[in-house]
């Protein structure tokens, strides 16, 4: 829910920017409220509001018609992209994770990393704070130039928890859904448990991190046999991987495969029914390939799973797809 607090906050930037017509844009989960927002900023505001209506799932895909100003809901910016004429409103859980903690502490090691998704981060400081109290030894990795704060995982990125991998034995992550600890548990290589607030429940991520890497060995096997691919390129701000779309059209034909480039701004699977290639690649979010790999017609696999397909890389050194941001 977008407070009064928030808006006054929209309101406050849109008067020391003088703004006359702002953008806003919210993730899907979010956009019920659109109505409602633009309507008070433009009460109260004085301004004209223009609300983008495609789909944003972070703040990777800035749009470009922005306005005087563009108000982004629900995501920290990634500091690497250029945003001067950006808000980021990050909107913060009021859900209690403490009873959830505490009824984990028996399943939890001597030391620990702890993760969360951005609407926890602000909890960190004092999860930290109680888990060392309860005896633990609790490490906040820092990101890389992807990451706004410590601790924060995207999909995308695991940087936050692998800087700090070697000095524990388990990641407690907070957050909602499997794709976040999925990550998690395979860029670090170590246990994961979950505290989901939403679902208010426990998890350990061990059994659905096996049977996500028993679905993707068999995808990479039936692939072994495929002609041609088409390389999909995202053209949002911050999932652009030109340079690795074209290294892979080269590994492709080195292989003897067919290989397109295919540029799209949103991934969406209808649009790809049309293109005759037997499987794709996407070099766009990483969670495409793995979050929606059952909405699309043919298979779609990740650069690192490509590697394995054409016998650039074994089985064993199998990684998780990351956009990785600067040190
Ligand atoms: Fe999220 Fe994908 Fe964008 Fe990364 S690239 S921030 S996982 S939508």
């Amino acid at each position: 829910m977008i407070t009064d607090w928030e808006i006054q906050g929209v309101l406050d930037e849109i008067e020391r920017r003088k703004a006359k017509t702002i953008v806003i844009q919210l993730p899907e989960g979010l956009k019920k409220e659109a109505v409602r927002v633009a309507g008070e900023l433009e009460k109260k505001g004085n301004v004209h509001v223009v609300v983008s209506a495609d789909p944003c799932y972070g703040a990777c895909d800035l749009i470009s018609f922005r306005g005087d100003l563009l108000v982004h809901f629900g995501h920290a910016p990634m500091p690497y992209l250029p945003d001067d004429d950006v808000l980021f409103v990050e909107l913060s859980s009021d859900l209690d994770v403490m009873p959830l903690l505490e009824k984990a502490l028996p399943d939890l090691k001597k030391s620990v990393a702890i993760t969360a998704a951005i609407q926890y981060i602000p909890l960190l400081p004092s999860i930290k704070r109680f888990l060392e109290q309860m005896g633990l030894e609790v490490h906040v990795g820092e990101g890389d130039s992807r990451i706004a704060y410590p601790g924060q995982v995207l999909g995308c990125n695991f940087s936050a928890p692998k800087a700090v991998a070697e000095d524990v034995e388990q990641v407690v992550h907070i957050g909602e859904g499997n794709f976040h600890p999925l990550g998690i548990a395979m860029a670090t290589g170590k246990d994961v448990i979950v505290i989901d607030p939403e679902m208010n429940e426990i998890r350990d991520i061990t059994e659905f991190r096996d049977r996500i890497l028993r679905q993707r060995h068999a995808v990479i096997t039936d692939l072994e046999t495929v002609s041609s691919f088409g390389i999909l390129v995202s053209s949002k701000i911050g999932q652009n991987r030109h340079g690795l779309a074209l290294k892979m059209k080269d590994l492709l034909e080195s292989k003897g495969k067919k290989a397109v480039i295919f540029n799209l701004d949103n991934l969406n699977p209808d649009y790809l029914i049309g293109l005759d290639v037997e499987a794709f690649i996407s070099v766009a979010c990483p969670r495409i390939a793995i979050d929606d790999f059952a909405l699309h017609k043919k298979p779609i696999i990740t650069p690192v799973e490509a590697e394995i397909v054409l016998g650039k890389r074994k089985w064993e050194e199998y990684a998780f797809d990351e956009i990785e941001g600067s040190r």
